[in-house]
C-alpha cells in the first residue's frame, strides 16, 4: 500500500470521512492510507476543508516529477556529467534513485501541506474545476 500523500510505503495510518454515515461506501477508501502523521495530517487537513472532496494529484505528481531534475542534475553532475550510466557503480545508481525518490516525496508532502493551509475558496475552485474538467472529458 502507498501512501496517498507521498507515495512511500504506508504504515497502518488511515482516515475516514466522519462527515459521511456508516452505511455510505464514501465514509472508507483502501487508498486514504499513510506512511507517517505529518502525511496524514496534510491529507486530513484537505479533507476538512474541503468537506471530503480530495483534489486530483495529477498535476501534483507532474510537478513532483519536475521537482526531481534539479537535484538528480547536481548528483550527476557531482559524479560526472560525461559518464555513461553502465559505468556507475550499483551504489551510484542507488543514490541517483534515492536522489530522486526523496526529491519526489518532499515536493507531494510539501505541496498537501500548501494546500492544507490555503484558504477553502481557492480549494473549492479546484475541485470546481476538476469537476468541470471530468464533464468535458465525459462528453468526449
Ligand atoms: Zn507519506
Amino acid at each position: 500500500m502507498k501512501c496517498a500523500v507521498c507515495s512511500r510505503q504506508a504504515k497502518g495510518l488511515g482516515w475516514f470521512n466522519a462527515r459521511l454515515r456508516r452505511s455510505d461506501p464514501g465514509r472508507y477508501s483502501d487508498r486514504w492510507v499513510f506512511c507517517s502523521m505529518e502525511c496524514q495530517n496534510a491529507f486530513y487537513q484537505i479533507m476538512n476543508k474541503t468537506e471530503g472532496h480530495m483534489i486530483d494529484p495529477t498535476e501534483m505528481e507532474i510537478a513532483a516529477m519536475r521537482s526531481c531534475l534539479s537535484p538528480l542534475g547536481e548528483y550527476v553532475g557531482e559524479i560526472g556529467m560525461t559518464r555513461p550510466l553502465a559505468d556507475y557503480s550499483r551504489e551510484e545508481v542507488l543514490t541517483l534513485v534515492d536522489v530522486v525518490v526523496s526529491a519526489y516525496q518532499a515536493h507531494m508532502l510539501a505541496e498537501h501541506e500548501r494546500m492544507a493551509a490555503r484558504d477553502r475558496t481557492f480549494l473549492e475552485q479546484r475541485i470546481a474545476q476538476q469537476q468541470t474538467t471530468a464533464e468535458i472529458r465525459g462528453a468526449m
